[in-house]
């Protein structure tokens, strides 16, 4: 996640609230940098809705 980005339209959080949260100030913070199998496709979704292209997701591991 790219906070430099993140114009705090709260997209991810409403996605994948388990793995994503806003600051004080509305920017996106993660949760779980390596979140579980069973919240894979929530942010998955994260990643194509948020409109900044601050989030990426690696599946290398
Ligand atoms: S969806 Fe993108 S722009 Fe919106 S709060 Fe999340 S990271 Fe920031």
């Amino acid at each position: 996640m790219d906070a430099r980005r993140c114009i705090g339209s709260g997209m991810c959080v409403l996605t994948a609230d388990e793995v994503f949260d806003q600051d004080a100030d509305g920017r996106a913070v993660v949760l779980r940098p390596e979140p579980p199998a069973a919240t894979r496709d929530a942010v998955r979704a994260a990643v194509e809705l948020c409109p900044a292209a601050a989030i990426g997701l690696s599946t290398d591991r």
